[in-house]
């Protein structure tokens, strides 16, 4: 008879350590497999790698494996300290299957990292009977390795984003490296902090980080702060579908008020079933949409007005020259501020507050061909999201709906 055992040999040998027998839990939901040293085997210290004279013994610690037709299995094992010379300390054993205080095998973690480009994190949990948070250890992991594993050359631009994986604050932190021809995800983090984002640079190290020539971010003061902290010489660009992203937001707070005000008064309910008349690009608006939507802008309401702005504001993108542009960023502030229409105040202060940056674009599309300004904004981490199994709603479209609408499914 086939044993697990030597499937096991098979596939996830390594010295030093034997599998001493496998046996179904209390529970009978999962298989657990003893792990002991092979006899006369000595320990690696965790901090220089070196084999070192044994300590004691820890207590019995349970590292996931990959699941075995339909039961979980562990690996259990007593992690040994060892009173290491070099270090001068009693330090505990590095083992060749796990990694730190992960509590999954490398294995395991390669295993969830692997479906979760496939399946969103959250189907990859249940799929496997695990969590969220280990799948996103997974992830974390296995991208943190590749940092680690390769020459990273030089990074010429990079993007920062932010994406929201469950109800109330909680987000990750992506990092993509954006530069022509090579886009890929260089590090996530959990939150989106200060204290989060210094982490990737932790991970490239300062010499690196200076030589990035440009950085794209949405506003999140965080990033921000960081890196006119870390990137001081590069050109900052403002992601401008945020921006959009980000009036479409104060355009559908504020028709939601006023339908509810009319609604209240009792008015003829022209906003009904308006918001993606609004949301929408005129230009992607279908025949009888288009025709709504000339009804409902005769009508004098605060919507209409704020939908003009919005719409008036795209032409800042057609704008080559950064001081045209930043006149007509300006008027387009004034106006706003005398619209008495608060959530677009809002934002106007808001841009207004990152002018200089917002104008970084314009000068990012001096340098670069706009076709490339383009890519770095968006494309780039569009694609990234999708194979790392996010969704944004209304990816298919050119501008977010919400800017904090990315979820993972
Ligand atoms: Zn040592």
């Amino acid at each position: 008879m086939l044993q697990l055992i030597t499937i096991l040999n098979q596939c996830h040998h390594f010295a030093g350590f034997v599998y001493q027998h496998a046996r179904l839990s209390r529970d009978k939901k999962s298989i657990e497999v003893a792990v002991r040293p092979r006899k006369g085997s000595a320990a690696v210290c965790s901090r220089c790698h070196q084999t070192a004279p044994g300590y004691d013994q820890l207590a019995e610690r349970r590292f996931e494996f990959i699941p075995f037709w339909g039961f979980l299995v562990f690996l259990l094992y007593s992690m040994r300290r060892v009173d290491c010379q070099r270090c001068g300390a009693v330090v505990v054993e590095k083992v060749p299957w796990g990694d730190g205080k992960h509590q999954s095998t490398k294995a395991h973690m390669l295993f969830l990292a692997r479906w979760a480009r496939r399946l969103s994190w959250k189907e990859t949990a249940e799929a496997f009977h695990t969590s969220w948070d280990k799948v996103f250890d997974a992830v974390e992991h296995v991208v943190t390795w590749g940092l680690e594993h390769r020459t990273l050359g030089e990074i010429d631009a990079i993007g920062v984003d932010e994406i929201q994986y469950a109800k109330g604050h909680k987000y990750l932190t992506l990092v993509y490296q954006i530069d022509l021809g090579i886009t890929r995800l260089l590090w996530v983090g959990k939150e989106r902090t200060v204290e989060s984002f210094r982490g990737f640079f932790t991970v490239i190290g300062d010499d690196l980080a200076s030589k990035i020539v440009f950085v794209c971010s949405d506003m999140w003061q965080p990033y921000l702060k960081v890196i006119r902290e870390k990137c001081s010489d590069a050109l900052h660009i403002l992601d401008r579908f945020h921006i959009v992203a980000k009036m479409n937001k104060a355009l559908d707070e504020v028709r939601a008020e006023e339908s509810g005000r009319m609604k209240r008064e009792g008015q003829a309910p022209v906003l009904r079933k308006s918001r993606w008349l609004l949301l929408k690009h005129q230009r992607n608006l279908k025949g009888d949409q288009r025709f709504r939507l000339r009804d409902l802008l005769r009508h004098n309401l605060k919507t209409v007005r704020a939908y003009l702005l919005k719409e008036a504001f795209q032409q800042l993108w057609d704008y080559n020259s950064p001081s045209w542009a930043g006149k007509f960023l300006d008027e387009w502030c004034r106006q706003t501020m005398r619209s008495r229409i608060e959530p677009m105040k809002k934002i106007a202060r808001s841009l207004r507050q990152h002018r200089e940056l917002i104008l970084n674009y314009f000068l990012a599309q001096k340098l670069l061909s706009s076709g490339v300004v383009e890519g770095l904004n968006n494309k780039a981490k569009v694609t990234m999201r999708k194979s790392y199994g996010f969704r944004t709603p209304c990816c298919g479209s050119r501008a977010p709906m919400s800017w904090c609408g990315l979820v993972i499914r």
